[in-house]
């Protein structure tokens, strides 16, 4: 019934848009914290399986009101995503390569049995959204808006079944750039009790059930002075992310050839759209080899005790890159090297390049079909 013709797709068209009656004080960019603040609008979209997608409503941002019964509460049917509005200097609001963030949460919804929307028709709604909350935007490089479009099960019956209810949202908050004094490069733990994802399990879908179970190795590797853990897979220990980021080497290989690798899309890694296009400019550059393959922890150890690895990063829209310094891999410290010319850098220079090159696309100031003015 749910995916019949006659039942109607989500319509940027049909929206209703009720301003709110009290605007917000602005936060000073300075005293932005990541998440923390909101801006005055939402949009909403209910869905049913019987007339499919109502019409869409720009409104005041509040607090929903849910039964306690309703399954999100229970069973996590939740995705979301996480892109952002961009200020250009000509004032232009932008988003990065936003048609990649809708055929991921589309891919999200299918995983959890939640319905599909038309991604387009979203964007339409996303884009006139931060038009009406565009004071929001902070007009300076390295800060933006930070979208959180979300869907959750909305059905209120207890009962492992695919939702008959959904409803999709999008909120967003004012964030500034993720190093405040520049890049700050981390410590990361490499894993070994807990797994975060599996092959045909749910890695590569962006839902709410595959964080939590993240948060009690996040708060063990904290208590031991890491930043982040660094996911490991499988009894050979393969690399596979780095907390809510893809993982990049920059090294020279066996063969002794400079190699940009990441792990490949097999299932259980999230495809971000950073990776993605970190990947795309290092084969545009055609300055090193680009190999998505798997990677393990003792390949990572021998390569660093014989000096072949030249950069570690992570890379995720939050930060764009995340430079790390060391990895703490079964009781033992790995040094790993940042700026071979720059002994106070905290980022090497291929990191430092990418993120530059994609904070130019980002704020227009680079043309590129991936900057998509709103
Ligand atoms: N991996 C995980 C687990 C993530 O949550 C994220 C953030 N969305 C990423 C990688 C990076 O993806 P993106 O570049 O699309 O932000």
């Amino acid at each position: 019934k749910r995916f019949s013709s006659t039942i109607s797709g989500l319509d940027a068209s049909k929206v209703k848009v009720t301003k709110s009656q009290v605007l917000k004080p602005l936060v000073a960019n300075k005293d932005l914290v990541f998440g923390h603040t909101f801006t005055d609008h939402m949009i909403t979209a209910d869905w049913n399986e019987e007339k499919g997608w109502l019409a869409p409503e720009i409104r005041p941002y509040e607090n929903l009101s849910l039964a306690p019964s309703t399954v999100v509460f229970h069973y996590a049917s939740e995705c979301f995503e996480g892109m952002k509005a961009y200020k250009d200097k000509k004032g232009n609001i932008r988003l990065f390569r936003p048609d990649m963030n809708m055929a991921r949460m589309n891919r999200s919804t299918a995983r959890i049995a939640l319905p599909q929307f038309d991604g387009d028709e979203l964007l339409k709604l996303i884009g006139e959204y931060t038009k009406m909350d565009s004071r929001w935007i902070p007009n300076e490089r390295g800060y933006s808006l930070y979208l959180r479009p979300t869907m959750i099960g909305t059905q209120e019956a207890l009962g492992v079944n695919p939702p008959s209810n959904a409803k999709l949202f999008v909120i967003g908050c004012p964030v500034g750039p993720y190093y405040k004094t520049g890049f700050a490069a981390i410590k990361l733990m490499a894993t070994t009790e807990y797994v975060r994802a599996w092959p045909r399990g749910t890695g590569d879908a962006k839902i709410g059930g595959n964080y939590a179970p993240g948060l009690l190795p996040q708060r063990l590797a904290a208590a031991r002075g890491s930043q982040q853990n660094l996911w490991l897979f499988g009894d050979d220990h393969q690399l596979t992310e780095v907390g809510a980021m893809n993982l990049f080497l920059l090294w020279k290989n066996e063969s002794n050839e400079l190699e940009l690798v990441t792990p490949p899309l097999d299932g259980s890694i999230l495809p971000g759209v950073t990776r993605d296009s970190i990947l795309s400019l290092a084969r545009e550059w055609n300055e090193f080899k680009v190999t998505e393959r798997k990677l393990t922890m003792p390949e990572l150890r021998e390569a660093i005790k014989q000096g072949r690895v030249k950069e570690v990063f992570g890379a995720g829209t939050a930060c764009i890159v995340s430079p790390i310094k060391t990895i703490e891999y079964l009781g033992e410290d790995l040094a790993i090297p940042l700026d071979p010319y720059d002994s106070t850098s905290q980022a090497g220079p291929y990191t430092k390049r990418f993120s530059d090159e994609i904070m130019d696309i980002q704020y227009g100031d680079k043309e590129s079909p991936w900057s998509v003015v709103v």
